[in-house]
């Protein structure tokens, strides 16, 4: 018999990549979400639509003992969403609820692998004010400081989950992502992040045009393919290590230097004008010491080749709504 896997957020960027890689696996998936992916059909064998704020549809949801139960649902955003405070009580009631009741339903179904999402924005907010020396060590994340209610719900529900493998035996597995992007991501509509963002804009922007950029660009980050991110995300949830632990790429840009590469990649001949904007903390980098001592293993792609094949999608996606528009 084939294994069972539960993906929560399978409508969503990461989770669609997800239930893909383990359908290659052989598993049998259902995902749930509020939403069909709207990028591409689901490969789930069983998708369910539905509301995981609502206890009711967790517990029937979680109807059997999943061999592997993803946890990715979240009320979540690129930073026009996060940073402006306007979303703050959603977030971290709608997220927080969310953990609350799939803890608390995996448990009662004595399922053991579980695994977590959680993110980057957790860390200190004090430890990211040098952009050329930001520390995102694991164990940095003490005495806590996120920079937005969005870091603290992840804070909360990490520890949540790994209280329920303290008191209930639970194997759950917490995992810091830093910027996932790819192609299949939102691109448009406010709650894209950076790689996206910038993505789109040079699509829709002609040779020799100008596109703007949030804040100074001189803000850094790293941001890490999704096909990397989800050989880090299966790696841990099927090792004896429970983190948290960092799931990112160590190779640190500027926001200006990203909107740089993607611009060479269009071909396109494009200028910066930075404009006030939300921008988070000043630098960030994934620190992945710990990933390679725990799991002999750290992402390895280059930011160049990821955000190739992210440009191709969104451009496509560019034009298509144009095409759109003018039919
Ligand atoms: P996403 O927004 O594309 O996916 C999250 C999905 O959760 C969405 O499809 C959304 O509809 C679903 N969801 C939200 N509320 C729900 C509810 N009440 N019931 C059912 N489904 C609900 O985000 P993503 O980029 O795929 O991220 C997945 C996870 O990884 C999230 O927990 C996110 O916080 C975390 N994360 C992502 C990044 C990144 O760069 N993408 C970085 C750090 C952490």
């Amino acid at each position: 018999m084939s294994k069972t896997a539960l993906v929560l957020g399978a409508g969503g960027f990461i989770g669609g990549h997800l239930v893909k890689r383990l359908k290659r696996e052989g598993f049998w998936v259902r995902g749930v979400d509020l939403k069909f992916n709207e990028y591409a059909e689901t490969q789930a064998d069983d998708f369910v639509i539905g509301d995981l704020r609502d206890p009711y549809v967790v517990r029937q949801v979680i109807d059997r003992r999943f061999d592997e139960v993803y946890q990715l649902a979240a009320d979540m955003g690129g930073a026009g969403y996060i940073f402006t405070g306007e979303n703050d009580a959603d977030i971290m009631h709608n997220s927080a609820t969310i953990n609350l009741n799939v803890a608390d339903a995996c448990h009662k179904r004595t399922i053991k692998r579980v695994f977590y999402s959680s993110s980057a924005c957790m860390y200190p907010a004090y430890n990211q004010e040098d952009p050329d020396n930001p520390n995102c060590a694991e164990d940095s994340a003490y005495p806590a400081a996120p920079d937005s209610e969005y870091g603290w719900e992840k804070l909360f529900s990490e520890r949540l989950f790994l209280a329920y493998n303290r008191n209930h035996g639970m194997q759950a597995r917490v995992a810091r992502y830093h910027n996932i992007f790819g192609p299949e991501g939102t691109w448009s509509g406010g709650k894209e992040k950076a790689p996206a963002a910038l993505c789109r804009k040079v699509a829709e922007t002609a040779s020799n045009g100008t596109i703007q950029v949030w804040g100074d660009g001189l803000q850094t980050r790293s941001f890490l393919h999704v096909d990397e991110c989800l050989e880090g995300t299966t790696r841990l949830l099927r090792s004896d290590f429970e983190g948290p632990v960092n799931i990112g790429s160590e190779e640190m840009v500027t926001i200006n230097q990203l909107a740089h590469v993607i611009i060479d990649i269009s071909g396109k001949s494009i200028n910066l004008e930075n404009i006030p904007g939300p921008t988070g903390v000043r630098g960030r980098n994934s620190d992945n010491r710990l990933i390679q001592e725990k799991l002999g293993w750290a992402p390895s792609q280059t930011l160049r080749a990821g955000l190739e094949t992210t440009y191709e999608w969104i451009e496509r996606q560019v034009r298509r709504n144009d095409a759109r528009k003018v039919a």
